[in-house]
């Protein structure tokens, strides 16, 4: 039995909306997504990870586009985090340029955060680009959206 989610991530990483903006977001979302097992609003004191699990295939540089080793990715999360992620900036192994782990091209979607809602097994799919629009709004913020398969 594998379980999927969705959950919704400010771009900027340290963001977190208003208590009543999430409550109005965590319900709309719900709404349009009501077969889901649960809804919930998740709130860190800290940055954390929001990875997509079985979805992960590769990470590209920003800069140059070129994919960036598993290896070397994995030892900067190691490094960058200190009860939770730092986001420091770290050189690129390939055109040693500058950039946080935030920042990298993750396929599929993956991103930090300290605010996030999340649906388990929503059982839609995706979620449409009007659907974000519209809790983007409700947030007063653009989001990442990442699929979770574990
Ligand atoms: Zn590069």
């Amino acid at each position: 039995m594998s379980d999927n989610s969705i959950a919704l991530i400010p771009e900027e990483p340290r963001f977190i909306p208003a208590t009543a903006k999430q409550i109005i977001a965590r319900n709309r979302f719900a709404e349009m997504v009501p077969d889901a097992d649960q809804v919930e609003i998740f709130v860190s004191e800290t940055v954390r990870f929001f990875d997509c699990g079985a979805n992960f295939e590769e990470v590209h540089c920003p800069l140059c586009g070129q994919e960036i080793s598993l290896d070397w990715w994995q030892e900067r999360m190691g490094e960058d985090e200190d009860d939770g992620f730092k986001l420091d900036r770290y050189r690129t192994p390939c055109c040693n340029g500058a950039s946080t782990l935030r920042e990298l091209i993750y396929n599929w979607p993956q991103t930090f955060g300290r605010f996030a809602l999340e649906a388990m097994n929503p059982n839609i799919g995706t979620l449409g680009d009007e659907q974000r629009r519209e809790l983007e709004e409700i947030l007063g913020t653009k989001l990442v959206v990442v699929y979770q398969h574990i």
